[in-house]
């Protein structure tokens, strides 16, 4: 699309129609309502011939890998109405255009891709996340130059990339303005991550930040480089390898997407859906028992309860042994919720009973 070597004037009206299409693209993306995040794309950095950063004793290829599955695996079991799809599962090679087309052809909701840092300072620490836009300072700049480096390794790389020189300032000052549609959501998941890390592991917070990434230049959906760490800090380094260190920053990485999912669900929930109404706060003691019907129990989580259970009202669910267990209606008196039992019997769950809570736990 853009040629670094040589910019025509064709180029530039080529260049400026992208910008129409994509401001175009834009608007029908936010004014959707009702989508969901189905399918994650996890970036396991590096691989292969390529090890990325290396410490004392650590490869960043083992490193990402590592916590790319685990993160994959909590969401695998946390969010069983997502896909997971890693770029890579072993320690193979792959070139950074083929990392960013398996998440278009999986039509991604997320593509998230894990790196550790490295710098010539044994001091430096903490975490980064970045998401696909114009570097702000230097430092980021490096981050940059050093994660596009891993093309160097590709045999294609001059035309893969339209002759992208990984060390050219104005190359990275191009590349930034292809500003992404999916901007304000990477910005938003970013922050998520960058939250998680830093207020729930401990992390040393170097911000949410921007740069010309070329893995991140493709992908069709939201997307950010998440850099957990510096291997060439020898208290991170071993933070990193150890195998406490990574299921911290894993487990971090899973409650930021799920916190991401939920948000961007609500957001974009249409009128009448089962989130609008399960999260809706109700008015109701948390201290006090509360009475509930129980529908029905499901192995997976329903996308639109509420119109699965129409006529219902309050239907909301609790997760037990695996088992999504939907409820309707809410009260303060067992008597009322058995009147409103018959009711729901009488419109065909006759299996319906009365369930208790106190504190949102099931007595
Ligand atoms: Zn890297």
């Amino acid at each position: 699309m853009l040629n670094f070597r040589r910019i025509s004037e064709k180029r530039l009206i080529l260049f400026f129609l992208v910008l129409i299409i994509n401001f175009i693209f834009c608007f029908k993306i936010e004014a959707q309502t009702g989508k969901k995040i189905t399918t994650v794309v996890i970036d396991a950095g590096h691989g292969g011939k390529d090890p990325g950063a290396v410490g004392r004793k650590t490869k960043e290829k083992d490193v990402t890998l590592k916590v790319a599955k685990m993160t994959g695996d909590y969401i695998k079991q946390y969010c069983p109405d997502v896909k997971v799809v890693y770029t890579r599962s072993s320690d193979v090679f792959l070139t950074l255009q083929k990392r960013a087309q398996i998440a278009n052809d999986n039509n991604a909701d997320l593509f998230i891709s894990i790196h550790c840092n490295a710098t010539k300072s044994t001091n430096v620490q903490g975490v980064e996340t970045f998401v696909m836009g114009e570097h702000k300072n230097a430092s980021n700049l490096e981050v940059a130059k050093l994660e596009n480096a891993a093309i160097l390794y590709e045999d294609d790389a001059a035309n893969s990339y339209d002759g992208f020189d990984v060390n050219s300032t104005e190359a990275y000052i191009m590349l930034s303005f292809f500003q992404s549609e999916f901007k304000n959501s990477s910005l938003e998941f970013a922050e998520h991550v960058q939250n998680q890390l830093v207020q729930r592991v401990g992390r040393k917070d170097r911000g949410v930040q921007q740069a010309g990434f070329l893995v991140l230049h493709k992908t069709a959906m939201p997307s950010v480089l998440v850099e957990i760490g510096f291997l060439s800090n020898p208290a991170e380094e071993n933070f990193l390898n150890s195998k406490d260190g990574q299921t911290y920053i894993a487990s971090a990485l899973f409650r930021a997407f799920r916190d991401y999912k939920k948000e961007y669900e609500k957001d974009n929930a249409i009128e009448g859906d089962a989130y609008e109404k399960i999260d809706k706060p109700q008015i109701i003691d948390a201290n006090k028992i509360v009475y509930k019907v129980q529908i029905e129990s499901r192995s997976r989580k329903l996308d639109n309860a509420s119109q699965q259970y129409k006529g219902l009202e309050n239907i909301d669910f609790y997760e037990h042994n695996g088992q999504y267990k939907y409820t309707a209606g809410v009260f303060y008196t067992k008597k009322e919720a058995d009147e409103y039992c018959k009711k729901v019997r009488a419109k065909g769950y006759s299996s319906a009973f009365v369930v208790s809570f106190k504190n949102g736990i099931r007595q």
